[in-house]
């Protein structure tokens, strides 16, 4: 079914990617598990499907539902990862320059160090400043907004068009926003990737990505990529993606009303200190933000004293549960200078959950109590 302009979030999402109605079959087809597929000997290449590896209904289906909330031609991944490692490797020569955020994603920067080692490349503080040297002769620009785990924002609009004029593309990571909270594409990127371990699927039960892009070109390289790299989704995971994405809306919404309870009380909390959500008025990305953001989500960041406070937090707190990643069903929370993040030892990342705001409150509340002022 195609997707009306006049839909709100929740209609498109509950319809996305779904097929026209046909009496006797269900509403979303369940996975397909098949390698080969039964070939037409009398009518060769006219086949839909023929080989696992070269594509999949069901990696169909979801590609066109989440083609449809991007504004683009999606391809999925077996994960984040393998979604942006086919992208650097797609786009990118030896001696290429690529631009990436220092403060996104430490996996990537992990990426390019240690297997793109013949690029160049410059990396740029999410929240700028952004100088003309950063995209002189650049091939790629790889911006992530808001950025995981320091939630700064960029100006995607602005740094589009000044990549675009020295030549560059611009690839937007939009995970922590989903494409309920910002359509890179129609900011003027061309290349959206994305993590749907995260929100997008929301269960935290599986790992998925995607990248989706405007150019039919770009596309077709990107497919054959995916198909002679082996870099494949399996069917059961893009099935459980499709189901899971049609309560995106209502999940994100249920995790910004945490969020913004959550901030509430912590901003004013004597244990906590530097409390990041693009949503709170006074938040240094409050105004980026806005410009191009539908809605802010479920994961903020604070800092308390030290990485004994947060163990401490951690294991007083009955809601909280102590995980990585983010997005999903349950609040969870992480200390990420144990991964590296050059961020204070007391730095914590916290994804609010579906649970009740006030149940949240109360227990991140109590789980504070008798923790000291950070410096
Ligand atoms: C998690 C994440 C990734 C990597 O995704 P995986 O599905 O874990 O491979 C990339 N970018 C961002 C911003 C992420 O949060």
């Amino acid at each position: 079914m195609s997707t009306d302009r006049d839909w709100g979030d929740g209609t498109r999402c509950v319809h996305a990617g779904l097929p026209a109605p046909v009496p006797g079959a269900p509403l979303l087809p369940g996975p397909v598990f098949a390698a080969p597929f039964h070939l037409d000997p009398e009518h060769e290449g006219t086949e839909p499907d023929t080989y696992g590896r070269t594509g999949n209904p069901g990696w169909r289906a979801l590609e066109r539902a989440i083609g449809e909330l991007d504004g683009g031609t999606c391809l999925v991944f077996p994960s984040g990862m393998a979604a942006i490692a086919t992208l650097l490797r797609t786009l990118l020569r030896p001696e290429d320059t690529l631009v990436l955020p220092s403060d996104g994603y430490y996996a990537v920067r992990d990426l390019v160090r240690t297997e793109l080692g013949w690029l160049h490349v410059r990396e740029v503080p999410t929240a700028g400043p952004w100088p003309d040297t950063v995209f002189d002769r650049a091939q790629l620009v790889l911006l992530e907004t808001p950025s995981n785990p320091g939630l700064d924002v960029c100006d995607i609009r602005e740094l589009s068009r000044r990549a675009h004029a020295a030549g560059a593309l611009v690839a937007v990571d939009n995970t922590t926003a989903t494409p309920l909270g910002q359509r890179p594409l129609l900011l003027g990127a061309d290349v959206v990737v994305a993590s749907d371990t995260k929100a997008l699927s929301g269960h935290s039960d599986l790992l998925l990505g995607h990248l989706t892009v405007r150019d039919a070109d770009l596309a077709d390289a990107l497919r054959h990529a995916r198909t002679v790299g082996g870099a494949i989704p399996g069917p059961f995971e893009t099935w459980l993606v499709h189901r899971g994405l049609a309560t995106l809306d209502l999940r994100l919404t249920r995790q910004a009303e945490n969020a913004a309870a959550v901030a509430a009380v912590l901003r004013h909390h004597p244990a906590v200190r530097a409390v990041r959500w693009p949503g709170l008025p006074d938040d240094p990305a409050r105004e980026p933000a806005t410009a191009q953001m539908t809605r802010f989500g479920g994961v903020l960041a604070f800092t308390l004293a030290d990485a004994e406070a947060v163990r401490h937090f951690l294991s007083r707190s009955r809601l909280v549960a102590a995980a990585t990643s983010f997005g999903g069903l349950h609040t969870t929370a992480d200390r990420r200078a144990r991964w590296g993040d050059a961020v204070p030892p007391g730095f914590v990342r916290l994804s609010t959950g579906c649970e009740d705001p006030d149940d949240l409150v109360t227990d991140i509340c109590q789980a504070l109590e008798g923790l000291g002022r950070p410096k």
